[in-house]
């Protein structure tokens, strides 16, 4: 008898952005004229940058010459992309990272999801509530939680991100061995200072603990004071790995590029506390099982450290944050205290009621769909979350209409 992996019965049965597809198909089979703006979605709606786009092309022209072409890559990546990735993200601001720190993937989901491998079935997990589904998602399917209790699985540690903290949580007064963080942060929009970093290192070096840094909205921060990599504080080499994503920098979440860093100095522990290296254990990992990322679109990626890719892709997120901008003033002059929007492209904010409730009534009279905060955790009950990716021209129009309901 085949018998199925028992940790995928634990998984929360409605997922949120199912339970939202059903809502809208029900309001569109009903109202089949009406014009629906989706302000909800994390992906991206405008087009590659054309410097991404040319290299993609030249590179997949050269894929077509014997002389030129490329069969298997190497294995974490070609070193015309991870010595531009060492050179713009992390040298250029002061962070110590090599090209050989960096392994090339296909995306910032498969590696958030997939690092929990390299770690014993009993660690202590911290995750922040309200929080990035997969993190958790991953640990109860490998089977390091217990069963789901009023939206909370038992044995993992949640951080609170309330308006409180200014949702970025505080290190806990318990015990973690592994810490997932996220900043800019999804769903809320916001961005951890290095001050607040700094105690996330220092409580990571006195508990041996390892902190998973999500920072796939990196290109989003414009505050000058506010770390765009956890390893700009001093003493985060040896405690964390962090996550990188072309996703939202540069439109690539149909092309599929992003990255991870796991610096020669990180370390686990064995049973017996001696340490082990974790960026061996990572590199054995992805060549056991992954190919690589095709060269076309490490070309694309790479492009987007050219002199005309930066402008392109600032110009790109700009847009967005210009969108962030309009959702954001209007919240607030509706009498909202919203978070995010302004180093992110999300915004956050509580609404005064259930957040399936303001979901269903900005569903119903403006026909505006929005992402209830209460799918991304308990912290995020009568909150919503609404997004920049869009038009500016639908961003206006979406806020004019909840302007006239709310
Ligand atoms: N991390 C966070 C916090 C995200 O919100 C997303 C996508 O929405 C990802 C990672 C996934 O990024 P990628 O497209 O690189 O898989």
């Amino acid at each position: 008898m085949i018998k199925a992996n028992p940790n995928f019965a634990k998984i929360q049965a409605s997922y949120l952005f199912s339970d939202i597809a059903r809502r809208v198909a029900d309001f569109s089979k009903k109202n089949p004229d009406a014009k629906l703006i989706r302000m909800g979605i994390g992906d991206v709606t405008r087009a590659l940058p054309s410097a991404c786009v040319k290299a993609m092309a030249k590179a997949t022209e050269e894929m077509g010459v014997d002389a030129t072409f490329h069969g298997y890559g190497p294995d974490h990546g070609y070193g015309f992309l991870r010595e531009a990735i060492a050179q713009n993200d992390f040298r250029s601001r002061g962070a110590d990272i090599s090209p050989d720190e960096i392994f090339i993937s296909d995306g910032a989901k498969c590696d958030t999801g997939n690092f929990q491998e390299l770690f014993a079935q009993d660690v202590r997990i911290a995750v922040p509530d309200p929080v990035y589904p997969v993190y958790v998602d991953t640990n109860v399917m490998a089977g390091r939680t217990g069963g789901n209790i009023n939206g909370r699985y038992e044995g993992l540690i949640y951080l609170d991100s309330t308006a409180e903290n200014g949702f970025v949580p505080d290190v806990p007064d318990t015990h973690a061995d592994l810490i997932y963080l996220c900043f800019p942060n999804n769903p809320t929009g916001a961005v951890a200072s290095a001050d607040r970093l700094k105690k996330w290192v220092e409580y990571a070096r006195e508990n041996k603990a390892l902190i998973l840094f999500d920072a796939a909205y990196e290109a989003f921060i414009r505050d000058k004071d506010i770390p765009h990599s956890i390893y700009e504080i001093p003493g985060a080499r040896e405690v964390a790995v962090e996550f990188r994503s072309f996703s939202k920098t540069a439109g690539f979440t149909g092309t599929r590029c992003g990255y991870t860093v796991v610096p020669a100095d990180c370390r686990v522990f064995a049973e017996n506390g001696s340490e082990i290296m974790l960026q061996p254990m990572w590199a054995r990992r992805m060549s056991t099982k992954f190919n690589g990322v095709s060269y076309p679109v490490q070309r694309a990626a790479e492009a987007v450290y050219s002199e005309e890719g930066k402008e392109q892709t600032k110009m790109l997120v700009d847009g967005y944050l210009a969108n962030a901008a309009v959702i954001r003033d209007k919240l607030r002059a509706k009498g909202f205290s919203p978070t995010g929007g302004d180093n992110s492209p999300y915004v956050w904010f509580d609404t005064g009621m259930d957040s399936w409730e303001f979901f269903d009534r900005l569903l119903n009279e403006a026909q505006v769909v929005v992402t209830p905060g209460s799918g991304f955790g308990r912290c995020g009950n009568g909150y919503a979350r609404i997004s920049a990716f869009n038009s500016m021209e639908n961003v206006l129009e979406a806020m004019e209409r909840i302007d006239r309901i709310i």
